[in-house]
């Protein structure tokens, strides 16, 4: 293995650029040359590869976003597209990829291993909905933002005496929902992997109130639906004055969590050692606290497995 390539594809995640820089100096302490290829697989068709130094990935650990940018790249879906991409690698003899990106930049992995490339996949998402692993570059992060979000809208709702309904991230796995909704007390969390019964939160929040509770926060993962919807069904049905924040891009951005940059490093440099063991098709994890590599296919055909346990503790600590 003389020479490799990184590339950020897909969403951006905060700790991508933390990845970049783990693959970038593991590879040069190991006497490999690195190259950064911008714009993911749309740059990697066009050609965009640049090789990296150890300088050129300092002061980065600490940003979000991604130094190397990223893009979503339609072409790359197609056959053409993929060999048009290892025609670039090839020239550049490259012999090793580095993909950090969610589900769709995996597949973009997979296509390239079963054209025979080596390619090694990162997961870099805030979703959080990769099966494989207990969990990915950047969701830490947007826990964390989400959470600070809770804090401040509880203040305000609090003085209103209202019921605020905040919406998250996540596409379709509550994690984002889940994890905050918990960490920040939420009275109620609405996720895509549990049907809700909107007349039971409208009854628990109605015997709330008549408790003499002044405010409620309601976590809505966006595969529910809109923040802004349920809380208008929400008014209709108890006459409680709500209030809907969507939280947006917010979550993606931001300096990564010491937790999002030490899971960077460790995925970044381990990325690296499995190509130098010759190892192609792969994708790094991290479960039970422990860093690992898997077969791509394999990683990719796993299910979700659903937290109940937290879900039922949730649920449990906001009576
Ligand atoms: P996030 O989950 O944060 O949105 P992602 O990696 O899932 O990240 P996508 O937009 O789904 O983001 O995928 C990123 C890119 O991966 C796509 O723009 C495309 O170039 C490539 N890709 C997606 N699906 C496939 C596929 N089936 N085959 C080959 N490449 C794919």
């Amino acid at each position: 293995m003389k020479r490799i390539a990184v590339l950020t594809s897909g969403g951006d995640a905060p700790g991508m650029n933390a990845a970049v820089r783990a693959v970038v100096r593991y590879g040069i302490y190991h006497g490999i040359q690195v190259y950064g290829v911008k714009r993911g697989f749309k740059g990697l068709m066009e050609g965009d590869l640049h090789e990296m130094t150890i300088s050129s990935v300092g002061d980065i650990i600490h940003r979000g976003g991604t130094i190397l940018r990223s893009a979503r790249c339609p072409e790359f879906i197609e056959e053409e597209g993929q060999l048009k991409a290892i025609n670039v690698l090839e020239v550049f003899k490259i012999d090793g990829l580095v993909i950090i990106g969610g589900d769709g930049s995996f597949m973009g992995a997979k296509a390239l291993s079963d054209k025979g490339f080596p390619a090694i996949g990162v997961p870099g998402t805030i979703d959080n909905d990769l099966a494989y692993t207990d969990f990915t570059i950047g969701f830490d992060t947007a826990l964390n933002t989400a959470l600070d979000a809770i804090s401040k809208l509880r203040d305000t709702t609090s003085s209103h005496e209202r019921v605020t309904l905040i919406e998250v991230m996540g596409r379709n796995c509550g994690d984002i929902a889940l994890y905050s909704g918990l960490a920040g007390g939420a009275e109620a969390i609405l996720i895509p992997e549990v049907k809700y019964d909107i007349d039971e939160i409208c009854k628990k929040l109605i015997s709330s109130n008549n408790r003499g509770k002044t405010q409620s926060i309601i976590l809505v993962a966006e595969g529910v639906g809109t923040a802004a919807e349920i809380g208008d069904i929400i008014h209709e049905k108890t006459g409680l004055e709500t209030r809907s924040t969507t939280l947006g891009h917010i979550q993606r951005g931001g300096s990564p969590t010491a937790k999002d940059r030490l899971l960077a490093s460790q995925m970044g440099a381990m990325a690296v050692k499995i190509l130098m063991e010759g190892k192609s098709s792969r994708v790094v994890g991290i479960r039970k606290n422990e860093i690992f590599d898997m077969e791509i296919h394999e990683a990719l055909d796993m299910k979700n497995e659903f937290d109940t346990e937290m879900y039922e503790l949730a649920q449990i600590l906001s009576i």
